[in-house]
């Protein structure tokens, strides 16, 4: 029987009051037993509660009176109290399956959790449900939800999560859509699998007869140097990248005059190796496929636009910077273009010299080359080689999105071990436009 164990009771709160403990596991609710937090928040909304409870075997039951549907006040271990659902496919672009070995236990789960999907905006993939949980779903109106689905093709979708028979994910979609849970969907993109045609035909069939489905968003296929044994799969070439692109740009025009909004998204990424601008923040509307990823980078240009516009030009004054005072920004490969044209204008503002150190990722090897999949070595190595023919800087800033939830980079690197070897102080960074902005600003102004 699943339990949900407190790990943390807010002081003042009414668990704390009602004598509830970290430690503790809520085996019910008013009899309810719970599976998640989502159960947990469905029963707690009752202004007469009773827990039961277990410590260490021992049960008690406390009656909690709460009129006001104040928050009791715990913090969950975690959110899924019956365990992760994990999938049941084996894609041939899976990234968990192209990760070095030696990491953490916990990357290499393979969740394919619908809880997780409507609390986090996980994509899940709808193949390893139960017919009641799409009832669930529909019953507790768990939208909105982050499908992946590929290609609407049943042999070509088979093919690419790597499954014998076609599955009846569409018939499961559909079931959402007609319900008006909302449904966002990703398409992993592999050249020569799903593009040209293919994404023409997944495209229309998804346009059509789908309402739930708000956004679409096209993602490239992500590549390790870790990929011995597994299917055989490249990226795109640019001249690929630009087709998808213009191919693309078709059906947003389409679907802009005839539902209002783009409706279909392209991953940054393309935009980026293609060599487009980035579309402007009206292409994007209420950005529905951040969680992906997409429309990132120009949420960062305009909110680092914005942020420049209200520093004047004669904060360039001496008095408050040193002459020597240099700063230098890690970030992937891909972003780096666009985060050294905002570090110039920043620079010209404030007369400080704002570089930007493009770092290679070695350790995931193949063509990773996103800020968020930066590690510690990768750091110091960029930094060693770029020190080759640059003058070493005071202060390196790291985005913070390279640290998971311990403050460790992926490769278990403290932001301490990086500030030893490459010999400069790290200054950890808010990952946005406004947040390198004001990191650079507080520096200056000290
Ligand atoms: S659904 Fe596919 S991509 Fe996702 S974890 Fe499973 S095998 Fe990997």
């Amino acid at each position: 029987v699943s339990s949900a164990e407190i790990l943390e009771v807010i002081q003042g709160s009414l668990a704390e009051t009602h004598g509830l403990k970290p430690g503790d596991h809520i085996v019910s609710i008013n009899g309810r037993t719970l599976r998640d937090i989502l159960d947990y928040q469905f029963c707690v909304a009752d202004n007469h509660l009773v827990l039961e409870l277990v410590h260490e075997s021992e049960r008690r039951f406390v009656r909690i009176e709460n009129p006001g549907f104040e928050s009791l006040g715990l913090r969950f271990a975690t959110s899924l109290f019956d365990g992760i659902k994990t999938c049941a496919n084996k894609c041939v672009f899976c990234f968990i399956d192209q990760l070095p070995p030696g990491m953490r236990d916990a990357v290499y789960v393979k969740d394919d959790d619908f809880r997780l999907s409507f609390l986090y905006g996980n994509f899940v993939t709808l193949t390893n449900m139960r017919d009641d949980d799409i009832d669930r779903i529909i019953d507790d109106r768990l939208s909105p939800l982050y499908v992946s689905i590929h290609a609407t093709n049943p042999e070509l979708r088979a093919r690419m999560l790597g499954r014998k028979k076609t599955d009846t994910t569409l018939e499961r979609l559909k079931r959402l859509s007609d319900a008006d849970i909302e449904l966002h969907i990703q398409m992993v993109m592999c050249p020569g699998l799903n593009d040209k045609r293919e994404l023409d035909g997944s495209i229309e069939y998804l346009a059509n007869g789908y309402d739930g489905i708000t956004s679409v968003g096209l993602v490239p296929v992500g590549l390790t140097g870790y990929r011995q044994g597994l299917y055989p799969l490249r990226s795109f070439e640019k001249q690929e990248i630009i087709e998808l692109v213009e191919q693309a740009g078709v059906w947003q025009d389409k679907f802009e005059s005839e539902k209002g909004s783009a409706w279909l998204y392209i991953a940054d990424e393309f935009y980026i190796t293609g060599g487009f601008e980035l579309p402007p923040s009206q292409h994007y509307g209420d950005y529905p496929q951040i969680e992906n990823g997409i429309g990132l980078s120009r949420l960062f240009v305009d909110e680092a636009a914005d942020m420049l516009d209200s520093i004047p030009e004669d904060e360039h004054s001496s008095d408050n910077t040193t002459p020597e005072s240099r700063i230098a920004s890690v970030t992937g490969e891909l972003f780096a273009p666009i985060l050294s044209e905002i570090a110039q204008t920043l620079a010209h503002k404030t007369g400080v010299v704002i570089d930007v150190i493009p770092v290679r990722n070695s350790y995931f090897g193949g063509k990773v080359n996103v800020t968020g999949l930066l590690t510690g070595s990768d750091i110091v190595t960029g930094v060693e080689a770029w020190l080759e023919n640059h003058t070493r800087p005071d202060i390196v800033l790291v985005p913070d999105i390279v640290l998971n939830a311990d403050g460790l980079l992926l490769d278990g690197y403290t932001p301490e071990k990086v500030e030893k070897e490459i010999g400069a102080a790290v200054h950890i960074t808010e990952c946005s436009g406004s947040g390198f902005v004001d990191k650079v600003m507080e520096i200056v102004k000290k």
